[in-house]
């Protein structure tokens, strides 16, 4: 199936100057999600996957509903102070300032194999504080997988040597 109809460019948002790709288009449509979740997961090979992590926020939409089709887990990282356990944390810069993600810390066991996934792939970031994340608790980061990969951003710079997959690149 062809993803990229489903796609809406915003422009300006969420400040001037940013294209911004809204997913929503694809989230309403039945077929269309019932057809990227099923793409996402037949994107992982020769792996059974324990857990699938999904990203605060827009990664809570699908992490849940590829975790159950792959019969995985679903661990919720979040920015700062709204995990109610206790948590590890990660900080990575933005364009202005930095942001801080946290899991925790029994979300994941030693040597599980972890599914990252996120709606889209910008600069990195974001997915590369979350490998770190998976790591630190033990881990293993199989694969990240996307919907949309900006690649002129460069976002796989940071993530080298992680197997990266998405649905859509521009
Ligand atoms: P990065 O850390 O790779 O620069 O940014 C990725 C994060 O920002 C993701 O969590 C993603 O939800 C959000 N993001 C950045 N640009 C876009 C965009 O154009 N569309 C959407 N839906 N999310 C974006």
């Amino acid at each position: 199936m062809d993803f990229e109809p489903y796609i809406r460019d915003i422009e300006n948002f969420p400040k001037p100057g940013v294209v911004f790709k809204d997913i929503t288009p694809l989230l309403k449509d039945a077929k269309a999600l019932t057809a990227a979740c099923q793409t996402l997961c037949d994107m992982i090979v020769k792996h059974d996957i324990d857990k699938v992590v999904g990203v605060d926020s827009r990664g809570f939409i699908f992490a849940p509903l590829i975790a159950s089709k792959l019969n995985a887990g679903f661990v919720p990282v979040r920015k700062k102070g709204k995990l109610p356990y206790t948590t590890i944390s990660e900080s990575y810069e933005l364009e202005y300032g930095e942001d801080t993600l946290e899991i925790h810390t029994d979300a994941i066991q030693k040597g599980e194999k972890v599914l990252v996934h996120d709606d889209v792939l910008a600069t990195g970031g974001t997915a590369s504080a979350v490998c770190k994340l998976v790591e630190k608790l033990g881990g293993e980061v199989v694969q990240c997988n996307f919907l949309i990969h900006l690649t002129f951003l460069n976002g796989s710079n940071k993530l080298n040597g992680y197997d990266i997959k998405a649905l859509l690149e521009y």
